[in-house]
């Protein structure tokens, strides 16, 4: 909607809220000046104190009285970028409502990258005039002409280069008029993956999947959920859903936990569509992101590949949304505005009117019940595409079959090892701990190396030679005697990291080649990416690793899997660590035998008979789901019931438990919700940040926003240092 004539010739005040990313929960007013044009949804530059900052124009305020001399002025529209669509503006508002965010912020995300506002300049090319001859022809320029008969524009160092003459063959060429210098399109649009190109055929299971995928989209809402075992092929099926919505013109996002984004998914969408999807995640240099986001608003960008914040992109028409690995806590953006893009997906699906898909061979709890429910049709692929058998899953009894004191790793599983190894397979040791030992003590006093700004142990992580915290990057080099009471050579590590594995592995098993995967090691996301390779490829027998390893790669020769300690996560005391431990440990062994040879997994556990470790012995996911959601139900957790955190936080702990106390007490009363807390959070201390918890839970169809807003608007507020954090739908709980 722009403004009569009438309006913009000055004679009217015409006003307009802006969302600027401040914390406050209401737009801010702006004049619009003569001359400028500006509509719901415009990209704007505003004064805001003393600085200026990027903001969306959110409503034009018609009939606004305020005396225009105490108004700013906008002091520039992005017109070189189209404004935010309605049906996105509406989902910025759902998006601040429901995680109550103030809705300067949640916009910010979309304007996430300010390259792409500004056009890029364009480049200096040349190009054949057409036409024109030359008479003097030699060899060099000859080649030069080749490479452009075709008429394209080139840049002059890139035409050199490929007909390897030098720039001034080039030149001579210009000014006898048979090239003009011509300005090109810094980014020429990407090239677009092609549908129709062939895929694998299909098995019958993913055949009906794809069936109903493809009859579904482009028909308004809808929802999937693509629950199958891992190897199943449902990346083939969702390849599919998307040939489809390409071919119908529309764009897609294509949502992945960070980790997965490897290079081996995306030569994989290459493979089967001839062209790479835009990338979207915190790797991507400025430059490509702009380009990106610029792409996705024109509709130039068909598919975009992304992190969790991609889901903000202005995309121009977007008409399908896939989720993999939907169960992936790396969808829940945990500061700031608090949000879980899994969630999120679906409702930009609903206010848009397009289809979502949802993928896991280990769903969340959520889904499978609004699965259950009707609320999402499931399509299932119970079987592996290659036709292997899932793993046979083997206990190791920790109490009765476990290792000599100081090694970890039981016989049985260094048998298995030493035998995989031999038949030329690769196996993996999953450990979900990082560095040497996960905590160091003095054998003479009991001191133990604490981080000082956070209540968490320092790790060991013996090749750099430091102890180091996993919370605020704190570390200190390992001492050589102890800091307490001075004794040398009473320090002794507890426990296994991945390191330890590695260092008894060498030991039992010196010929083998092991490599290390966790997130710390030096060399950051690229190294990552060509181990990954390297392992796909064969180059080594075994893998010790964190959980980036469970994450959707596909290792072909991978055939035996050792979980170190299966019963490391069920330790939690959070309801959640039961899904969480059976999804990990079901995607771990789930590496194993995807292609050829029956794989294993084996299980050192001290408590074979909890259900969460039956249940993955027995791969009964059935019976784990059953348990787990009749277990919610009865005691009302999500999605049975709503939840939402409180977190305080603060330099000064009595300060902060002060501040939390006196909000609580501050909580509207209402029979239908019962407040638990505040209690000190279960990382208490955080770089230096005292924390403390409430929870409020709610029957199911309770309105908990308009609750925590009420409460919110009677509650102190954070003074100073200290802090309120609002988590709806948390992720532990
Ligand atoms: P998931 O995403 O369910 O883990 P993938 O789509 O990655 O499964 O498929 C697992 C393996 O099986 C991959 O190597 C894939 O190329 C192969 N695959 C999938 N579908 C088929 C098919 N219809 N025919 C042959 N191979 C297939
Ligand atoms: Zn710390």
């Amino acid at each position: 909607m722009l403004f009569d004539d009438e309006a913009l010739d000055g004679s009217l005040p015409v006003t307009v809220s802006v969302l600027v990313p401040v914390a406050v929960d209401e737009a801010y007013s702006y004049r619009v000046p003569a001359g400028m044009r500006v509509c719901p949804g415009s990209i704007v530059r505003v004064p805001l104190g003393p600085r200026e900052v990027i903001g969306v124009v959110r409503d034009i305020e018609e009939g606004a009285t305020v005396a225009r001399g105490r108004l700013k002025d906008i002091l520039h529209v992005y017109d070189d970028v189209p404004p935010l669509k309605a049906d996105l503006m509406l989902f910025l508002d759902w998006v601040a409502n429901w995680t109550l965010s103030p809705p300067g912020m949640v916009a910010r995300m979309v304007l996430r990258s300010e390259e792409a506002l500004e056009p890029e300049a364009p480049l200096p090319g040349v190009r054949k005039v057409e036409g024109a001859e030359i008479e003097r022809i030699t060899k060099a320029r000859a080649r030069v002409l080749e490479f452009v008969e075709d008429g394209f524009a080139w840049t002059k160092s890139g035409l050199a280069g490929a007909a390897g003459v030098s720039p001034s063959v080039v030149d001579g060429l210009i000014s006898h008029g048979v090239l003009e210098v011509v300005s090109m399109p810094a980014s020429p649009p990407p090239p677009a993956p092609e549908p129709d190109r062939e895929g694998p055929s299909l098995t019958p299971a993913q055949e009906a999947a794809v069936d109903s995928l493809r009859a579904a989209i482009g028909k308004g809402f809808s929802v999937f959920l693509i629950d199958g075992v891992t190897g199943s092929g449902k990346t083939e099926v969702y390849f599919e859903a998307v040939a489809e919505a390409i071919r119908q013109g529309r764009q897609v996002l294509l949502l992945l936990p960070e980790i997965s984004l490897t290079s081996q998914f995306l030569d994989r969408f290459e493979t089967r569509f001839g062209a790479r999807p835009a990338e979207w995640h915190s790797d991507v240099p400025p430059k490509k992101r702009a380009r990106v986001w610029r792409g996705a608003a024109s509709g130039d960008v068909k598919v975009v590949v992304g992190a969790r914040s991609a889901l903000f992109l202005p995309f121009m028409d977007l008409g399908l949304i896939v989720v993999d690995e939907e169960h992936d806590t790396a969808y829940k953006q945990e500061d700031r505005v608090s949000y879980n893009a899994r969630d999120m997906a679906v409702v930009r699906g609903k206010i848009s009117g397009f289809t979502v898909a949802l993928a896991s061979a280990t769903p969340s709890v959520e889904s499978q019940v609004n699965a259950l429910q009707g609320r999402y049709t499931r399509l299932e692929l119970p079987e592996r595409a290659s036709g292997a058998a899932l793993p046979d899953i083997i206990p190791i009894d920790m109490r009765t079959e476990g290792p000599e004191r100081g090694r970890w790793l039981a016989p049985k599983l260094v048998e298995a090892l030493a035998e995989t190894v031999s038949d030329g397979a690769q196996a993996l040791l999953f450990l979900n701990r990082r560095g040497y030992a996960p905590l160091t003590l003095c054998r003479t006093c009991g001191h133990r190396f604490q981080c000082p700004n956070c209540s968490t142990w320092l790790v060991e992580h013996r090749f750099r030679g430091r102890l180091q915290c996993h919370h605020c990057g704190y570390s200190e080099p390992v001492p050589n005697a102890c800091p307490s009471c001075g004794n040398a050579d009473t320090l002794v590590a507890c426990g296994p990291g991945v390191e330890r594995i590695a260092e008894e592995i060498a030991d039992i098993l010196p010929d083998a080649h092991t490599l290390v995967l966790s997130s710390d090691l030096p060399g950051g996301p690229d190294r990552l990416k060509r181990e990954m390779k390297v392992i796909a490829e064969g180059g080594a027998d075994i893998v010790i690793g964190t959980q980036l390893v469970a994450k959707g790669h596909n290792f072909p020769l991978m055939r035996l899997v050792g979980v170190v300690d299966a019963d490391l996560g069920l330790a939690h005391g959070d309801p959640r660590a039961g899904e969480r431990t059976f999804q990990i440990i079901s995607q771990v062994t789930g590496r194993a035998g995807r292609i050829a040879g029956q794989g294993r997994g084996f299980l050192q556990t001290y408590a074979p008979e909890h259900p969460v470790i039956e249940a993955l012995l027995a791969n009964d996911r059935d019976a784990f789901y059953k348990s787990e959601i009749e277990a919610r139900r009865a005691s009302g957790l999500p999605p049975f019931g709503r939840l939402a955190a409180l977190i305080f936080s603060g330099a000064d702990r009595n300060q902060t438990a002060d501040f939390a106390r006196a909000v609580v007490r501050a909580a509207p009363h209402d029979q239908s919700v019962t407040l638990l807390g505040p209690a000190e959070a279960a990382l208490s201390l955080v770089r230096g940040r005292h924390r403390f918890r409430a929870l409020v839970m709610a029957p199911r169809a309770f309105d908990l926003q308009a609750y925590l807003r009420q409460w919110l608007k009677v509650a102190p507020k954070p003074r100073a240092s200290l802090r309120l954090q609002v988590d709806v739908d948390p992720q532990s709980f």
